[in-house]
């Protein structure tokens, strides 16, 4: 049997693709305060202004690329189980043709009803607008978790990492809960790793051999360690 290799990314995986991070030191994304337009609280005070953040990063997510980390990750499918537990909201993984690729905080090209949580629709194109509605005729938004809210899949990510032979955090800066947490459900005793350009720091306080390196530099160096590994 195939071993398990569990994958934690975050915004730093597809960094490469032009799709930038937010933590790059001002604290806001894209220019925005993240309460302004990633909480519950922002969508009650404007949700106009919501939808159309969301509506230029769908447009910017939809025109960018995999890049070669994602495809790395693909690669691998070849030699382990790969299971990804993303952080992000793109769909880049899916599009590099990972097929084991879990949402943690939902996805750009869905959106979902205000009232009915489970009522979730693929966006045609890139727009979702005020005046948008489910089929039972209430107002659509997109299909993100934001900040405060539950994260539903997190028990069954928790589960997935609990069953990892390898584990590897990609492109994370570990400051967002619950998601930060599942590095916390690797069994102990198994290698894990965290590819980041700051890894040296994350890794210290936290189980994990570092390398500092970009997604992609880092993958292929990860590639070549596994499959050393295997022999
Ligand atoms: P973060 O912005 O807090 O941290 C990004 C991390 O990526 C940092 O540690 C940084 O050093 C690292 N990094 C930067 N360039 C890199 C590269 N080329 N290769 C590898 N690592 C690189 O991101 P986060 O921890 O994922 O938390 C951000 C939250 O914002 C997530 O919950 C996510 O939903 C959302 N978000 C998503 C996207 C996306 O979908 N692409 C983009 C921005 C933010």
């Amino acid at each position: 049997m195939r071993k398990k290799l569990v994958v934690l990314t975050g915004a730093g995986m597809s960094a490469e693709s032009g799709i930038p991070t937010f933590r790059g030191g001002d604290g806001l994304w894209e220019n925005h305060r993240i309460e302004d337009v990633a909480s519950p609280e922002g969508w009650e005070k404007n949700p106009q202004l919501v939808l159309e953040f969301y509506n230029q990063r769908r447009r910017k997510i939809l025109a960018s690329a995999p890049n070669r980390g994602h495809e790395i990750l693909k690669s691998l499918e070849a030699h382990f189980e790969v299971i990804i537990i993303t952080q992000n909201i793109d769909n880049l993984h899916e599009r590099a043709g990972s097929s084991n690729v879990l949402h943690l905080h939902g996805l750009i090209t869905q959106a979902r009803s205000t009232v009915q949580p489970e009522d979730i629709y693929n966006i045609e194109g890139t727009e979702l607008l005020w005046g948008d509605r489910c089929d039972a005729g209430y107002q659509l938004r997109p299909n993100i978790v934001w900040f405060g809210e539950e994260v539903p899949m997190i028990p069954i990510a928790a589960e997935l990492c609990s069953l990892a032979d390898y584990f590897v955090v990609v492109g994370t800066s570990l400051q967002v809960y619950p998601a930060a947490g599942l590095i916390h459900f690797a069994p102990s005793g198994i290698k894990k790793f965290i590819i980041d350009p700051g890894a040296d720091s994350l890794a210290r306080s936290n189980d994990l051999v570092p390398i500092a390196k970009k997604a992609s530099e880092g993958l292929e160096e990860l590639k070549l360690n596994l499959l050393s590994e295997l022999q």
